[in-house]
């Protein structure tokens, strides 16, 4: 029970940030070992500040767990991690999948969120959710960090280009570099 209180955040029942930290170190030593692609999702709430401010941090709360029920849902798979990485942040750890079905998955919670509803006191709360994904094959001269940097990183630039979309993290190509470099000279 102890174990359990540890790993668990109070509100939402799902695995806290230490859990998290402790599962990514594991499974990045795990796929390094098998060359055998991580991925991580980082999820932030959309304008979640604008819900507290119109209906109070209580019912904030609630549609924070209604949330988090419905994001965890969505991940199926017994070794498949979902935790609570923030204040209105979660993030999932999701071994050896497909890019594309980590970024269906993303897409699935994303839709599940912006269909999702709580009604208080004759109110219709609701809101968007974003999304940053990086999937990589870990090796031993890299940190575990760099996979939820690059993720966050993805997410920023879903932040950035509207709200309400996933992103996955990509690096700036060659291509895009040498073009970068033509406009500088011109
Ligand atoms: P953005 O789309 O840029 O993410 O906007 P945002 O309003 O979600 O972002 P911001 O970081 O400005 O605000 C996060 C808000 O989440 C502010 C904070 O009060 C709220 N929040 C964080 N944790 C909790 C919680 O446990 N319960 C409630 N009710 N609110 C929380
Ligand atoms: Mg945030
Ligand atoms: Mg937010």
């Amino acid at each position: 029970e102890l174990a359990h209180l540890s790993n668990t955040d109070v509100l939402t029942g799902l695995y806290n940030r230490r859990y998290f930290d402790q599962a990514l170190e594991l499974e990045w030593k795990r796929s390094s070992r098998n060359k055998a692609v991580l991925s991580v999702i980082i999820f932030d709430i959309d304008h979640f500040k604008n819900i507290n401010d119109m209906f109070g941090h209580q019912a904030g709360d609630n549609y924070l767990t209604r949330m988090a029920a419905a994001l965890d849902a969505v991940f199926k798979r017994d070794y498949d991690i979902v935790a609570r990485y923030g204040g209105e942040e979660f993030i999932a750890l999701l071994p050896g999948i497909a890019a594309e079905n980590a970024r269906q998955l993303a897409e699935q919670a994303r839709t599940n969120i912006e269909s999702l509803a709580l009604y208080h006191q004759g109110n219709r709360i609701s809101t968007t959710i974003s999304a940053g994904i990086m999937n990589v094959v870990p090796d031993q001269d890299t940190r575990p960090d760099y996979i939820v940097s690059c993720a966050d990183k993805a997410l920023y630039q879903a932040k950035q280009s509207g709200r309400n979309r996933v992103v996955v993290f990509a690096e700036a190509s060659d291509e895009d570099e040498d073009k970068e470099e033509i406009v500088y000279a011109s």
